[in-house]
């Protein structure tokens, strides 16, 4: 049974052969992805790729097997973070992914094309279509998590990856200086229409420590994050300080070395909130 069996209202008496889902392709079938997680912000630069990255780096450290969909096509980071030098493959049943060093598998438009700064001037539909063949023809294999850094916003391939795939939950990444409320309530909206659980909010860049002092610094004002979710009613997740040595590691495509105890907690309380949902096999 497929996970848009789920909320077929037929799905107890039916035999499996619907002729709305579609087929699985040879991909899917060589496929078993258990958590499909999608991460979006508002706008571009407020920690969105870091944090999908540093979440998937923490899921790793924890033993479970995880994936990165980088669906921000046209501002692809992920292989760049994790210093990625080889190109996907392609074997007879689809495309094969690249693994970090830590075993993550990652696929990118950035990991297809032979030149990594090639602008993509593709229209939406186009790269819609390849987002979705991100999910049909990859060969994901055994995966727990596969996080989808989306683009920012709540654009034509957010919509598009809701609709679909199996997304389970959502993460949203905001920082002090984004309208959060007005993101935080178009999210909402968005993971009620497509029945997504709403993981929770991660609050980045919220304040930076002194190294000598140790005192917190909220250089982009007063963090109201909890506050937001608490108004809105989803899961706070955690806050992240600014911290110049994330960058570096990711500039130098070394996230893996990076090591935070507070994504390690914001990457259990996302298992925690996946474990509550009745256990399936998304594909
Ligand atoms: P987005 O995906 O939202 O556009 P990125 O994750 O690419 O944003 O982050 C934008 C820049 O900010 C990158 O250079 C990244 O290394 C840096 N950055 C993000 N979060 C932090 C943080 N908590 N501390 C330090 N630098 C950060």
């Amino acid at each position: 049974m497929s996970s848009s069996c789920s909320s077929c209202s037929s799905s107890s008496s039916c035999s499996g052969s619907c002729p709305s889902v579609p087929e699985l392709t040879e991909a899917q079938k060589l496929s078993k992805v258990k958590n499909v997680i999608a991460i979006m912000s508002g706008k571009g630069g407020v920690g969105k790729s870091s944090t999908t990255s540093m979440l998937a780096v923490s899921l790793n450290r924890l033993g479970y097997r995880v994936g990165i969909l980088d669906a921000d096509v046209t501002g692809p980071s992920i292989p760049k973070i994790f210093g990625l030098k080889g190109k996907a493959g392609a074997e007879e049943h689809g495309i094969i992914p690249v693994k970090s060093d830590g075993g993550i598998k990652i696929i990118s438009l950035n990991l297809m094309i032979p030149n990594e700064d090639d602008p993509v001037i593709w229209r939406g539909p186009v790269i819609s279509q390849l987002v979705k063949q991100f999910w049909t023809d990859v060969v994901w294999g055994e995966i727990d998590y596969l996080l989808i850094d989306l683009p920012p916003g709540t654009g034509d391939v957010p919509i598009s990856v809701m609709q679909s795939m199996p997304v389970d939950g959502l993460v949203i990444v905001t920082s002090p200086q984004q309208l959060a409320n007005m993101v935080v309530r178009k999210a909402i909206k968005m993971a009620n229409i497509y029945k997504a659980t709403f993981y929770g909010l991660v609050e980045n860049m919220a304040y930076v420590e002194c190294p000598d002092c140790k005192k917190r610094i909220e250089i982009f004002g007063k963090p109201a994050g909890e506050q937001e979710a608490a108004a809105n009613g989803i899961p706070y997740l955690g806050q992240l300080p600014i911290d110049p040595k994330l960058t570096e590691l990711s500039d130098n495509g070394k996230v893996e070395e990076y090591h935070s105890a507070l994504f390690d907690d914001i990457a259990s309380k996302v298992v925690m909130r996946s474990q509550q949902k009745a256990p399936q096999e998304t594909v």
